[in-house]
């Protein structure tokens, strides 16, 4: 007969050491208690879920995590740095750790069939109306964030220090962080010891997570470029410096980059997503336009990409001829996202903290993806914090091995059809970011 969860842990108490028996007497606590919690949550998931908000207008969303952090016994300041919420747990002396989740959406068009799917349509920054969806599960996250608001606030009699607890706006535009740092989240609240944050995954189990020390994603780059000549007549070659050729020339050339230039294990991307240029089969044009999209872990690869693909381009036109006053432009473009770095120390700390919880089992080693997140800039200012961020698996374990099987990819982070599963999603990441948070507070 197997045993009910709680009554497994309480029996294993007999034989354990008072430290470790403090330890498992809280989990069991905080299981019990998210148990208990779980219809409420489930609750607030769904709502979340069914109405979406896009970047930098999470106006409802933000005033329901705040409310729900309010009622949890936080201090709590709204519309910092536009929609973005601070809640504060004052507990005595000790370190400060930082948590935080992001709470906007993507314009993309639900086709999940569930019943509590997202029909919102609502307009961007443009004016132009889109339809709305938690295609990246920043819901799951806000739900997780609000479970771990309550479970710490509950506990207090079992940690010592402060807690601040972050609702970042706008991670998609990769400008969130950087707009609440910059509004001096470290200066006007207490200015965190240690930061955590996690993302779901639909590679990964649910009820498991997944770390990696070190880098975790990657630094994102959009780069231009305008490859110019002299156009004319396509049946009169002789008198121009063809664009069209040229900038041929230069994308294969930039495929060299990676795979030449770079040591072998070394990591990066170099992406041409767009070639435009010309009008028409007997005109040689004046320009193309070409944009990349790089990615990299190493501060210097990212700078050497840059390098080589301004020294590529010139090399190219100068080889084709082009006079020096027609030298392609090449402009590194828009916001671009920095790696996480995940402090190795905190990571190994926090995964083992998880591991003690959920069980070694259900914690991973993950390979660092070349997807960018703004979580990499709460560690990137003066101060220095060492950040961890971690995965949340999201999917039914049974669809993953028959995706395996079959070769078919389950819908991924921003499909229309991502679907994470929800039960234990949510419980387990609300038991890891406590026991996480638990873990790098002060005892009393
Ligand atoms: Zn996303
Ligand atoms: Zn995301």
């Amino acid at each position: 007969m197997k045993l009910p969860v709680r009554h497994a842990i309480l029996s294993a108490l007999v034989a354990a050491a008072p430290a470790a028996r403090a330890a498992t007497e809280t989990q069991a606590l905080v299981e019990e208690r998210i148990g208990a919690q779980y219809p409420s949550l489930e609750a607030l998931y769904r709502d979340l879920h069914a109405h979406p908000e896009l970047s930098l207008q999470e106006e409802k969303t933000s005033a329901k995590v705040a409310a729900e952090l309010r009622a949890a016994g936080l201090e709590v300041t709204e519309k910092f740095a536009g929609t973005g919420v601070v809640g504060v747990l004052r507990n005595g002396p000790g370190p400060v750790v930082l948590i935080r989740t992001d709470m906007d959406a993507l314009p993309v068009k639900e086709d999940t069939g569930l019943p509590y799917a997202s029909t919102v349509r609502a307009a961007n920054l443009s004016g132009v109306e889109m339809p709305v969806m938690h295609a990246c599960g920043h819901d799951v996250h806000m739900t997780v964030f609000v479970g771990t608001a309550r479970m710490l606030a509950g506990l207090r009699d079992r940690w010592s220090g402060t807690v601040v607890m972050v609702g970042q706006p706008a991670e998609e535009f990769v400008v969130g962080a950087r707009n609440m740092l910059s509004a001096g989240l470290y200066r006007r609240f207490p200015k965190p010891d240690y930061a955590i944050g996690l993302h779901d995954e639909p590679a990964l189990p649910t009820g498991s997570v997944g770390f990696a020390e070190g880098y975790f994603s990657a630094n994102a780059d959009s780069v231009d470029i305008t490859v110019r000549g002299i156009g004319g007549h396509g049946a009169a070659p002789e008198n121009t410096k063809d664009p069209i050729v040229l900038a041929s020339q230069i994308v294969l050339a930039l495929q060299t980059i990676v795979s030449r230039e770079l040591h072998p294990g070394e990591r990066a991307v170099v992406t041409v997503g767009t070639i435009h240029g010309g009008t028409k089969n007997n005109i040689i044009p004046d320009e193309v336009k070409l944009q990349l999209t790089l990615r990299s872990y190493d501060a210097a690869v990212r700078e050497h990409l840059v390098a080589s693909i301004r020294r590529i381009c010139r090399g190219e036109a100068i080889a084709a001829g082009v006079p020096e006053d027609l030298m392609p432009v090449v402009t590194v473009v828009g916001s671009s996202a920095d790696a996480i770095y995940n402090d190795p120390a905190l990571t190994r700390r926090v995964r083992s903290a998880v591991a003690g919880w959920l069980g070694e089992a259900k914690v991973r080693s993950v390979e660092p993806v070349m997807v960018s997140e703004d979580f990499s800039q709460y560690g990137r200012t003066v101060e220095k914090v060492p950040i961890c961020f971690f995965m949340l698996g999201a999917s039914d374990p049974a669809r993953l091995e028959e995706s395996k099987r079959t070769g078919v990819p389950l819908p991924s982070l921003h499909s229309s059809r991502f679907a994470p599963v929800v039960e234990p999603t949510i419980r387990t990441g609300i038991a890891a970011m406590t026991a996480a948070a638990m873990d790098l507070l002060g005892k009393p």
